[in-house]
């Protein structure tokens, strides 16, 4: 997934227990604004907007959508909005009360969005179907007032929506990029062992079936030795690449030194072991004389019910059976793998 909606998720998952309680702040005031009077205030319109907004605030809390809770914290300010105005115009009593009502609101939302576009429209909006309900009237000579009032409650809400977005928008990006960093192997840019791991442990507890190959490079220390660890350094990085380029595989990663995991999905055993000969047959041609090297691999199966460790223990058992067996092959339940004669017609 590409970092900005990565970001775009996190941000909406902080932000949500936040929005949830405003929102229903917003609904209790009005409940109670309602509760006041509730023979003139219940009329058709105001018992519409209030079953409205009880099931946008429900969607709201629920939606696995983005645009969708994007478009709802919008609504939701537009319907209080249009609740208030709608009490405050059939009660010309309450009229004062208009020019708070605005401010409070406008204020107040300005957390509730992702994006400050969204924040301005919806303010802007807010001011406009208040606005009609304002007694003007009581503003005879003060009008330049009310235009200070709407302009300054939207700047102030536009600098905290654009601060508290900017701020959660670079924390969160050092915080994806420090993930990055804990769950990648710095030499061969694949997962690491922990991350390679979680991977497999997640598999196992969303009930995935599948293979885990232990994969393990052969006569690594006398490469090293012969040609320098620069070199050593260059077979694990072609290593990884083989294993990023061989299709098939749902998780690839560098378990430790010249050990790699990977992890491959399905009950099929033809399609794993095609896989495992496929990959250890790009490993043999992927780097020239006389820095080519070979690779032994040690397969299990798991499923759902499956342990961790006993089935790493499995592969890491097949994957020595390959290395007492001559090396450059693959093993699985104590046999070797051999290819399958496919037939041509
Ligand atoms: P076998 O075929 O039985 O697996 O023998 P081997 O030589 O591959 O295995 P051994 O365990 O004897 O050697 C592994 C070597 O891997 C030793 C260690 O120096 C080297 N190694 C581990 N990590 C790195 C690394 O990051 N870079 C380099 N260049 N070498 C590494
Ligand atoms: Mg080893
Ligand atoms: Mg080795």
């Amino acid at each position: 997934m590409p970092a900005i909606f990565k970001i775009r998720s996190r941000l909406r998952t902080l932000l949500s227990p936040a929005v949830t309680k405003i929102e229903l702040a917003g609904l209790v005031a009005w409940m109670v604004v309602l509760s006041i009077d509730p023979k003139t205030t219940l009329d058709l319109s105001n018992i519409t907007i209030t079953i409205f907004l009880f099931l946008v605030w429900h969607i709201h809390r629920k939606t696995a959508s983005f645009s969708i809770w994007r478009v709802l914290g919008g609504v939701y300010v537009l319907l209080l909005s249009l609740g208030f105005g709608n009490v405050v115009a059939t009660h010309v009593e309450l009229r004062v009360f208009t020019l708070p009502l605005a401010v409070i609101i406008v204020l107040s939302s300005a957390i509730l969005f992702i994006a400050v576009q969204d924040y301005l429209l919806s303010a802007a909006l807010v001011w406009a179907v208040m606005w009609p309900s304002l007694d003007l009237n009581l503003y005879t000579g003060l009008r330049a007032y009310l235009g200070i009032f709407s302009i300054a409650s939207i700047s102030i809400g536009f600098i905290l929506s654009f601060t508290y977005l900017r701020s959660m928008r670079s924390i969160l990006m050092r915080e994806s990029e420090f993930r990055t960093l804990a769950e990648t192997d710095f030499l061969t840019c694949i997962l690491n062992r922990r991350a390679f791991m979680d991977t497999f442990q997640r598999a196992l507890t969303e009930g995935c079936s599948g293979y885990f190959i232990m994969l393990d490079i052969d006569n690594f220390k006398q490469k090293n030795d012969q040609y320098g660890h620069d070199v050593g350094d260059k077979i694990l990085c072609s290593m990884a690449a083989c294993l990023k380029l061989t299709p098939g595989s749902h998780s690839v990663g560098r378990i430790g030194g010249e050990e790699f995991g990977v992890l491959l999905l399905g009950d099929n055993n033809v399609v794993a072991h095609e896989y495992a000969m496929k990959l250890l047959a790009n490993i043999r041609g992927s780097v020239l004389h006389p820095h080519q090297y070979t690779c032994s691999a040690g397969i299990a199966q798991f499923s759902a019910n499956s342990d961790m460790s006993a089935v790493l223990k499995c592969a890491d058992s097949n994957m020595y059976k390959a290395k007492h067996d001559g090396k450059d092959r693959v093993f699985q339940n104590g046999e070797r793998v051999v290819p399958l004669l496919r037939t041509t017609t």
